[in-house]
C-alpha cells in the first residue's frame, strides 16, 4: 500500500515539475495543476494495465510466469502463485494416492467394481473384467445389471439386502467347465456400491466331492451292516442246525471283515493327508520292501484262488528309496493285491524295481488280467471308483486302494502310471525321481537270492 500510494505521488510530483519547466510565462500554476492531474491519470491508467495483466493470466490458466513488477498487483500476483503451485503439489499428491490405491486394489485376488449411485460402472480392476466380461474401453458407465443379466443378480440388486452374498454362474461357465463366483454388494457414501466377486468353483467342487464321499462312505458301510442285521435276527428267530448256523457266522465274518478293511482304508487315506510329507533323509531298501510284499501276494493269491498265481518277484536290485516305509509298502501292496485279485488263477504276475537311465527308480507290477478300458484309466485313483463292481466286492476291494496310491505317489514326488490293454492285462507302476534314490550302502544278506 505504501509502494501504491509513493509510485502515485511519485508520478503526480513528476507530472508537476514536467508542467512548470515546460509552462509559458505567467501560466506556471495552472500548467502545473494540469500536469499533475494528468499525472494522476497516467497512474490510473498504468495501474490498471498491470491488474488488466494479472486477469489475463488468471484467465489463461496461470500456465506461464509473468513479469509484473511490485506493489499491490506484484503482491497479489506472488501470492497466486505460490496457492497455485500449493495446490498443484497437493493435487500430485491426491493422484498418486489414488494412483496407488488403484494399483492395490488392481492386484487384489477378489473382483473389484466401483459403481455409482444409478448403478454405473465407474471402475473395475482386471479380475473383474475377468469375472464378468467386462471391457475398460466400452463398459465404464454402463448400467451393471445391463451388462451382468443373471436373474439370481437381478433379483439380489432389486431386494437391496446385501447383508449376505449370492453364488453366481461366472463368464466362462459351462456344463463341462462349472465357473461359480460369490458376489457381494457393499453399500458406501451417497448411495455409490462396492461389488466384490471371488471365483468359488474350487470350494463348490470341494462341498461337493465332499458331499459324495460321505455319501458314498454311508452306502458303503450300510451295505454290510444290513446284511449283518440280516443274519443276526435269522439267528435270533430260526432254529438253525450246527452246520448252518457255521454257515451263517461265516457270512457275517466276511461282512465284518469287509467293514473293517473299509474303516482301515479310510484312516490310511486320512492319515495321509493329514500327517506332514515323509522324510527326505530315510532310506527304505527295495528289496527289502519286496520281500515284504512277496509273501503277503502268495498268502493273498492262495487265500482267493483256488490255484494260486505265476507270481515272479525280480531279484535284489540293491538301491534305497527316500520316504516312509510304511507309506510305500501300502502303496505296493495294493497295486500288487489288485494284480492278484484282477487276475485269473495260475496267469503270470511280473513284479520289481527297475533302474531308469536317469539314476531314478520305477517300481512296476504287470498283470495278464481282463484289464481296464481306456475310459475308466482318468478315473481310477476317484475315491470308491470301480470298473467291475461285483469283482471288486468279492475280493474284499474297499474302492480306495488307487486313491490310496496315488496319495502315497504324491507325498513322495512319483508318479503313478496305468498303461492297460482290455483282455491282456496291466501294468501298474511308480516312478521315482532320481533325488529320491541311492544305491544301497549295505544290502542285507537275506535280500540276495
Ligand atoms: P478296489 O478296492 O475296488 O480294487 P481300487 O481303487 O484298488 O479299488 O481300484 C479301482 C478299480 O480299478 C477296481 O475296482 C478295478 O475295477 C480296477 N482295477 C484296479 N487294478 C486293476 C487291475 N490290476 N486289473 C484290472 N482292473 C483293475
Amino acid at each position: 500500500m505504501v509502494w501504491r500510494l509513493f509510485s502515485l505521488v511519485l508520478c503526480q510530483a513528476s507530472a508537476a515539475v514536467l508542467g512548470w519547466l515546460i509552462a509559458p510565462k505567467g501560466d506556471e500554476w495552472q500548467t502545473t495543476l494540469a500536469m499533475t492531474l494528468l499525472g494522476g491519470y497516467l497512474w490510473f491508467v498504468l495501474d490498471s494495465v498491470r491488474g488488466l495483466r494479472l486477469l489475463g493470466w488468471l484467465r489463461a490458466g496461470a500456465a506461464t510466469d509473468l513479469a509484473i513488477g511490485n506493489g499491490l498487483w506484484g503482491e497479489a500476483y506472488d501470492r497466486v502463485r505460490r496457492m497455485l503451485r500449493a495446490s498443484a503439489r497437493l493435487t500430485v499428491e491426491s493422484e498418486s494416492r489414488l494412483t496407488d490405491f488403484l494399483a492395490a486394489l488392481q492386484a487384489s485376488p477378489n473382483g473389484v467394481v466401483l459403481l455409482d449411485a444409478q448403478t454405473r460402472i465407474e471402475w473395475f480392476n482386471q479380475t473383474a473384467a475377468d469375472h464378468f466380461g467386462l471391457d475398460a474401453r466400452r463398459d465404464l458407465l454402463q448400467h451393471f445389471g445391463n451388462l451382468v443379466r443373471d436373474p439370481g443378480f437381478a433379483a439380489y440388486m432389486a431386494e437391496r439386502n446385501f447383508l449376505h452374498d449370492i453364488a453366481m454362474p461366472g463368464r466362462e461357465h459351462s456344463s463341462a467347465k462349472p465357473v461359480t463366483l460369490s458376489v457381494h454388494l457393499h453399500p458406501y457414501g451417497e448411495g455409490r456400491m462396492l461389488l466384490l466377486s471371488r471365483d468359488i468353483t474350487a470350494v463348490e467342487q470341494a462341498e461337493a466331492m465332499r458331499r459324495d464321499f460321505v455319501a458314498n462312505v454311508s452306502h458303503e458301510i450300510r451295505t454290510p451292516l444290513t446284511v449283518l442285521a440280516g443274519f443276526v435276527e435269522t439267528l435270533q428267530t430260526l432254529p438253525l442246525d450246527d452246520q448252518e448256523r457255521q454257515r451263517y457266522l461265516g457270512l457275517m465274518s466276511q461282512q465284518a471283515t469287509r467293514m473293517q478293511s473299509l474303516v482301515s482304508d479310510l484312516l490310511t487315506l486320512s492319515r495321509l493327508e493329514g500327517s506332514p510329507l515323509p522324510s527326505t533323509h530315510d532310506w527304505i531298501s527295495c528289496d527289502a520292501l519286496m520281500l515284504q510284499c512277496e509273501q503277503d501276494a502268495r498268502d493273498l493269491s492262495h487265500l482267493l484262488w483256488a490255484q494260486s498265481h505265476d507270481l515272479r518277484f525280480e531279484s535284489a536290485l540293491g538301491y534305497e528309496i527316500a520316504g516312509s516305509a510304511l507309506e510305500l509298502h501300502s502303496a505296493m501292496s495294493n497295486l500288487i493285491g489288485n494284480a492278484i485279485r484282477y487276475t485269473p488263477s495260475q496267469r503270470r504276475i511280473d513284479v520289481g524295481f527297475k533302474l531308469l537311465a536317469d539314476g531314478g527308480v520305477v517300481f512296476y507290477v504287470k498283470d495278464q488280467g481282463a484289464g481296464i478300458a481306456q475310459e475308466h484309466i482318468p478315473r481310477l485313483t476317484e475315491r470308491f471308483y470301480r470298473v467291475d463292481r461285483s469283482r471288486s466286492r468279492d475280493t474284499g476291494g474297499t474302492g480306495l486302494g488307487l486313491a490310496i496310491v496315488k496319495h502315497v505317489a504324491q507325498r513322495h514326488g512319483a508318479e503313478l502310471g496305468i498303461d492297460s490293454v482290455p483282455g491282456k492285462g496291466s501294468t501298474f507302476s511308480l516312478t521315482f525321481a532320481p533325488h529320491r534314490v541311492r544305491r544301497a550302502l549295505e544290502v542285507p544278506a537275506n535280500v540276495l537270492h
